[in-house]
């Protein structure tokens, strides 16, 4: 049956159409997700002032108390993993694998925040499986919504509930790569077949992949400020105004930074290559590979051009190639 997953399907239909899958799934609303979490630290100082150093929020009310949106950090699991998942959690989401969805998108967060939350708090919490949407057809493939919501205690009083939506799908039909295709190359090769990764397009950026499609490598500018801003986002960080419009890039820059790739080794793409922090003659930064220079010879200050380079019949990227190449 996991033949289906290629194109998209998800099984589970009985010949009337009715999607007995969904029948199974919605059982396991109000079922527990987690029970008797704890947090591995609890609240404390140095977690408050990291998180806000990496917001830039510099209010002094923190780090007596925790930033409420900190809520979920205090329940991560981290590498070691999460303790008190339920078997309900675990069959829930191994029959929406076997039906054929085995991908999964964190979608959306909603938090409600009840008191704060203070150095020296214990944390505590327990998850339920709160709702499971019907089959949904997304751009990414068809599905289910599961929404979670977890209610967190610090020392032993509700501090807050956090609600987490994924979607787990059945990823969409994938287009034929042709045996030792162009995919990957700029970087050296990588396993014949294997695809580049998908770029997440949204109405936040699609502006930029529509630039990209007509070979143009599009930069927002502010219209209030005209600071220039890459890559795209709603709103300015200067001045704060939605309201901007593009200018597009010359497509000369230079290297600012750049790292070289040995591990790990994604199945597109060939290691070691160099991964170039470019920036570009209008001042703003972007990640792109570099080409036409071997990995080795990459160098802070090397000067760049942007180039447009086919990966395969589905994608295009920018890309810089650095002179001397
Ligand atoms: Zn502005």
């Amino acid at each position: 049956m996991r033949d289906a997953v290629g194109d998209g399907a998800v099984n589970g239909d009985e010949p009337s159409g009715k999607d007995l899958l969904y029948e199974q799934l919605k059982a396991y609303e109000g079922r527990p997700a987690t029970t008797s979490g704890v947090g591995k630290d609890t609240v404390n100082e140095p977690m408050i002032r990291h998180w806000c150093e990496a917001m830039g929020d510099a209010n002094p009310a923190y780090p007596a108390v925790a930033p409420p949106t900190m809520l979920q950090a205090w329940t991560m699991g981290g590498l070691s993993g999460h303790t008190g998942r339920t078997a309900a959690y675990d069959e829930l989401f191994a029959l929406l694998d076997g039906a054929g969805c085995t991908a999964v998108v964190a979608t959306d967060c909603e938090q409600e925040y009840l008191r704060d939350l203070r150095p020296g708090d214990r944390i505590t919490f327990d998850a339920v499986i709160e709702s499971v949407s019907e089959r949904k057809k997304t751009a990414l493939g068809t599905g289910y919504f599961v929404t979670t919501r977890m209610d967190v205690r610090g020392g032993g009083e509700l501090a807050g509930t956090h609600r987490f939506r994924i979607l787990k799908y059945a990823p969409g039909a994938r287009t034929k790569t042709p045996a030792g295709g162009t995919g990957a190359r700029a970087t050296g090769g990588g396993r014949p077949g294997a695809r580049r990764p998908r770029p997440v397009v949204n109405r936040d950026n699609a502006g930029f992949w529509d630039g990209v499609a007509r070979h143009q490598l599009l930069i927002q500018r502010c219209t209030s400020c005209s600071a220039l801003r890459f890559p795209w986002l709603p709103g300015c960080n200067a001045c704060g105004s939605p309201e901007w419009d593009t200018v597009a890039a010359s497509g000369a820059g230079t290297v600012y930074s750049y790292v070289v790739m040995h591990h790990p080794a994604f199945p597109a793409f060939d290691p070691p290559y160099a991964v170039g922090l470019i920036e570009l003659a209008e001042g703003v930064r972007m990640v792109s590979n570099v080409i036409g220079v071997p990995y080795d010879k990459v160098r802070v200050g090397l000067p760049v051009s942007l180039e447009f380079l086919r990966v395969d019949e589905d994608l295009e990227l920018p890309v810089f190639r650095g002179s001397g190449g």
